[in-house]
């Protein structure tokens, strides 16, 4: 029997380009002990692991609740993890502390979803660009840091005349393309982009994933994609993680994951797309009841309660993943032999 040498994750970023990966990651948030429930934790990422390769989307994607922003707020450490393993360039980020997390911090940027509430209101757009390059002391010339700003302003679709107005002046997709110029300002390698465009018009969506797309060819940057809606998903993802109650139950890449879907959760998401062509007739697939409590997660498999595949085993076994091919695995006890 040939047994297959597993890279450690400096081979892994060596060899094979991964920027970032995840191992085994869990985060559970104690409940306050007053409240009266049984269980004492609300288990809101659960073994999840995964890997980002260079200049790659990779995408989460889940109904509200399942653990993807919680997943990509613990990746960058904005909370830590229960437990699990994260690497970055083929270093452990969790062992960095202090000055050495700092300066790491700066490769690592993060995106929200309202770009509102994420900018000082009380601060002009060139001082909130600014910002970050103040803080990683990149240049010392103020100068140097305005050519910058300006530069990058630019860069993102803002016209450099709006570099002393401030955040309330804009439209919710200017207000993003500023949020997305503070990310970038400091050349970051990888970027966690959390529902960017879920709180803008359809129109303004396009422009702002196109600009996304433009900004990692040109910067050569990677993005880990989060978001509910699979169709912005499909649209920007190289691979796609689909996330249920803080479990990820398969992973492959895009268009592996539209013409073959493998989880019944996957095929139930995928099958309320809309078709382009309306004389494609596509049946939806129902989901019954609520997603459960991560407080209370069901036994077994996470799925089990609501799955129109469900078997009696799927009560009480956990399944593991199985590989279809080399980048497509699931987590379905349908496809274990
Ligand atoms: Fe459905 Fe069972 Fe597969 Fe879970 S393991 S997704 S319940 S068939």
């Amino acid at each position: 029997m040939v047994v297959k040498k597993t890279k450690n994750p400096m081979e892994r970023y060596e060899q094979d380009k991964v920027i970032l990966e995840v191992r085994k990651l869990n985060k559970h948030f104690n409940i306050d002990s007053r409240m009266r429930v049984a269980a004492k934790s609300v288990k809101a990422v659960n073994n999840v692991s995964f890997d980002i390769k260079e200049n790659e989307t990779f995408s989460l994607v889940g109904e509200s609740g399942c653990g993807k922003s919680t997943t990509g707020r613990t990746v960058l450490r904005l909370i830590e993890p229960t437990s699990g393993e994260i690497y970055y360039k083929g270093k452990s980020f969790l062992e960095l502390s202090g000055k050495e997390l700092r300066k790491e911090r700066q490769n690592l940027q993060m995106v929200f979803q309202d770009p509102y509430t994420s900018l000082n209101p009380k601060m002009t757009v060139g001082q909130i660009i600014e910002e970050p390059l103040i803080i990683h002391k990149l240049y010392e010339n103020k100068q140097e840091r305005v050519n910058k700003v300006l530069e990058m302003m630019e860069r993102v679709g803002l016209r450099k005349d709006q570099y002393y107005r401030y955040p309330h002046e804009f439209s919710g997709g200017q207000r993003q393309r500023i949020g997305l110029a503070k990310a970038l300002i400091v050349n970051p390698k990888l970027i966690v982009c959390d529902e960017p465009v879920s709180a803008l018009d359809v129109s303004i969506q396009s422009q702002i994933l196109n600009l996304l797309q433009n900004i990692k060819k040109e910067m050569n940057v990677s993005y880990l994609f989060i978001s509910h809606n699979i169709s912005v998903v499909r649209y920007i993802s190289d691979r796609i993680a689909v996330m249920y109650l803080g479990h990820i139950v398969e992973i492959a890449p895009t268009d592996e994951l539209f013409n073959n879907p493998k989880h019944p959760y996957t095929q139930a998401l995928l099958s309320a797309v809309p078709e382009a062509d309306p004389h494609l007739k596509k049946e939806k697939i129902e989901l019954k009841g609520d997603i459960p409590s991560p407080i209370d997660p069901p036994s077994g498999c996470p799925f089990h309660t609501r799955c129109p595949k469900a078997r009696d085993d799927c009560k009480y076994a956990e399944p593991v993943y199985t590989d279809i091919n080399e980048e497509h695995r699931v987590a379905c006890l349908l496809y274990e032999y």
